[in-house]
């Protein structure tokens, strides 16, 4: 068994950690990134060109990690449809992928997520305003109250309450970034905490280096096109908020889609009341893990050795081979 990922995102973590635990690797995307995970970073042992080469994948006995990279080049119903076994659950997907789903999920999981407005006559507050399947913020908006939002939404071309089927309107909560990254593991039954970062985006952090005046007469929009992760350790008194919602969200999944294993993220902000207020769920490795290539606080708390989540995730693959479970893990 070889352990396979697109190569974008955090390929160089996951590879790295599969290395770490024996695995040979496999890294597959575009020509131009060969260099950095065959010379640069010599973490691929193999370098095949192709979205998803799944012939070549299947003769080398691969195993994909999916990461936000490969599920947003593959689409989600390829990623449905693939033969080469998957890491993960993959009924997961239409959950995460459905901002209604994803809600449903989230409130049985009794999360404090921000109020979604149905109508934006009742808007009594400032919101923020996303059209369905965005990236990276790419349109969305802030209004302060629904004269505000009806002068912004006709940007959109959004006229009247028929047009609104392609957005949400959320409450728009003021409070810091928090993205914390879990890990459960369905061969143990155990949830942990790996590590907890924040986003670098363009322009949400470049806004404050402009004077407020000038921001004015700039008439700038926020965006959050993420451009790097900053590593984050929480006020200890707030570590079992982060890890009570973490099981939360694990146990619900269970009932909902038959489980949620591997890594995770929740992702959200905390306000001054000390509120953890979610916002979006990643089922899946995301990005912001990879200032931890050598561990991070918390795993190195719960370890001997330096463990990022890729490394977990070999691991457990490594535990699966081992006890003949590998079925249990992989869809
Ligand atoms: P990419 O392969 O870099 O084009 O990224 C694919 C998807 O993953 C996009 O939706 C990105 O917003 C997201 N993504 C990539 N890198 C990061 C990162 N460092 N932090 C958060 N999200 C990321
Ligand atoms: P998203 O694409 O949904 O991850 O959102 C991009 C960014 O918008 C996040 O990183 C937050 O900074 C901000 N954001 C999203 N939803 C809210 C919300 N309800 N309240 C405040 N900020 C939000």
């Amino acid at each position: 068994m070889r352990v396979a990922t697109y190569a974008s995102h955090s390929a160089l973590q996951i590879l790295k950690g599969a290395k770490d635990e024996g695995f040979e690797t496999i890294a597959f995307g575009k020509a131009r990134a060969k260099p950095l995970y065959t010379h640069y970073f010599p973490v691929a042992d193999y370098f095949i060109e192709g979205t998803y080469p799944e012939e070549e994948l299947l003769e080398l006995d691969a195993v994909v990690i999916p990461t936000g990279s490969f599920v947003a080049h593959l689409g989600i119903e390829l990623v449905e449809k693939m033969c080469v076994p998957y890491y993960g659950n993959k009924e997961v997907l239409k959950w995460e992928s459905d901002r209604n789903l994803e809600r449903k999920w989230l409130e049985k999981a009794k999360l404090r997520l921000p109020r979604v407005y149905d109508d934006p006559d009742d808007i009594d507050g400032p919101v923020i305003v996303k059209p369905h399947g965005a990236k990276g913020g790419k349109g969305y908006f802030l209004a302060k109250n629904s004269t505000d939002f009806w002068e912004k939404a006709k940007r959109l071309g959004i006229r009247d309450k028929e047009d609104l089927r392609g957005i949400q309107i959320q409450e728009y909560v003021v409070g810091v970034p928090v993205y914390p990254h879990y890990f459960y593991s369905k061969l143990n039954g155990e949830l942990e905490l790996m590590s907890v970062d924040r986003r670098y985006e363009s322009n949400a952090d470049a806004i404050g280096r402009i004077p407020a005046k000038e921001q004015l007469d700039l008439e700038m929009g926020t965006n959050y096109t993420v451009i790097g992760n900053i590593p984050l350790v929480l006020r200890e008194s707030l570590l079992m908020d982060v890890i009570e919602a973490g099981e939360k969200v694990v146990e619900t999944a269970e009932k909902l889609m038959g489980g949620l294993w591997g890594p995770f993220c929740l992702e959200g902000v905390y306000t001054e009341e000390l509120e953890f207020v979610v916002f979006e769920i990643s089922a899946r490795i995301v990005a912001g893990t990879n200032p931890f290539v050598h561990g991070s606080p918390y795993s190195w708390l719960r370890y001997d050795f330096p463990v990022s989540t890729g490394r977990r995730i070999a691991m457990e693959l490594r535990e699966a081979l081992e006890e003949d479970k590998l079925r249990d893990v992989l869809t």
